[in-house]
């Protein structure tokens, strides 16, 4: 079973959610950052990683040498990662998405294929905690977080904490997922965002229901919100400053007391049921 916690914008509490949702299963369940741009999930969890593993990208390998300039390979790129200047290539490999079409192109076999590492896959030593890091300044998310899906083994579900917004790298990630929990805030701002999640979820067709972090007594904009879609609303987590200082502090509610414990239990339990309480 895989359940995504995701959220339509960042600091909305995502990463509170899914690392309370493992810290309360007791070992029972994975924890998994998809967050590759900025993996957090650690500094609550505290795993101790065993093993890092690169992830590799080709990108093509122009041979000067049998290069005559034609222009062939870059009219081929259509991700603009190949140029000609002068008659001369320049090549982006950032921008390369690895799909070969300019070797296929090139009358002259002047490409070959070059491995460009572009981030990281680190786990625990018991398969409890995943995380991928993308190397900063690159531009693709979608292979580190390839990987990252391909080293979740079954026998035990999963919790998927996703990056924020609802890019390509987030339909990656929730793609196959049994469930979804999608994070707000109650205020225009988490509502507009809010809305464009429970899009794509709706588009992939997984169930889906919301927790809404930081919630002010008397305002039902969420509540309103997910009534006219019905979709339930899961758990409301108030504006308290006890629940904020503990978080800069490292520490989550689902640690710091037994009645979030619980309540993280039962929120871990309907997504496991796929929304039934
Ligand atoms: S492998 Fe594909 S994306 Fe990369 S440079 Fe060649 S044609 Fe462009
Ligand atoms: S297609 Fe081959 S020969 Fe032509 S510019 Fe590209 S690398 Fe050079």
């Amino acid at each position: 079973v895989r359940i995504a916690v995701l959220s339509g914008k960042g600091g909305t509490g995502k990463t509170l959610v899914s690392a309370s949702l493992a810290a309360a299963s007791g070992g029972q369940c994975r924890y998994v950052d998809f967050d590759v741009e900025e993996p957090n999930g650690a500094l609550f969890l505290h795993p101790a990683i065993a093993s890092s593993v690169p992830v590799i990208v080709p990108v093509p390998l122009i041979d000067t040498g049998k290069c005559d300039g034609c222009g062939e390979c870059a009219a081929a790129c259509r991700f603009h990662a190949l140029a000609t200047v002068n008659g001369r290539m320049l090549a982006f490999p950032e921008l390369c998405h690895h799909c070969g079409a300019c070797a296929a192109a090139c009358p002259e076999g002047a490409i070959s294929e070059a491995c460009r590492e572009i981030g990281m896959v680190e786990a625990d030593s018991e398969g409890l905690f995943l995380q991928g890091r993308l190397n900063i300044g690159e531009p693709m998310a979608t292979p580190v977080i390839r990987e990252l899906k391909k080293r979740m083994p079954g026998g035990i579900p999963s919790i998927l904490d996703c990056a924020p917004g609802a890019s390509c790298a987030v339909m990656h990630t929730v793609e196959g997922c049994n469930y979804c929990i999608l994070v707000t805030e109650p205020t225009p701002f988490g509502l507009h965002d809010l809305d464009i999640a429970a899009g794509l979820v709706g588009h992939l067709g997984i169930p889906c229901g919301v927790v809404v972090n930081k919630a002010t007594e008397g305002d039902t904009s969420v509540r309103d919100f997910c009534g006219g879609r019905n979709i339930p609303l899961l758990m409301e987590i108030p504006f308290s400053r006890e629940i904020a200082e503990g978080y800069s502090r490292g520490l989550l509610p689902a640690q710091a007391c037994g009645e979030w414990r619980g309540k993280f239990r039962n929120l871990l339990r309907t997504a496991l049921n796929g929304g039934r309480p």
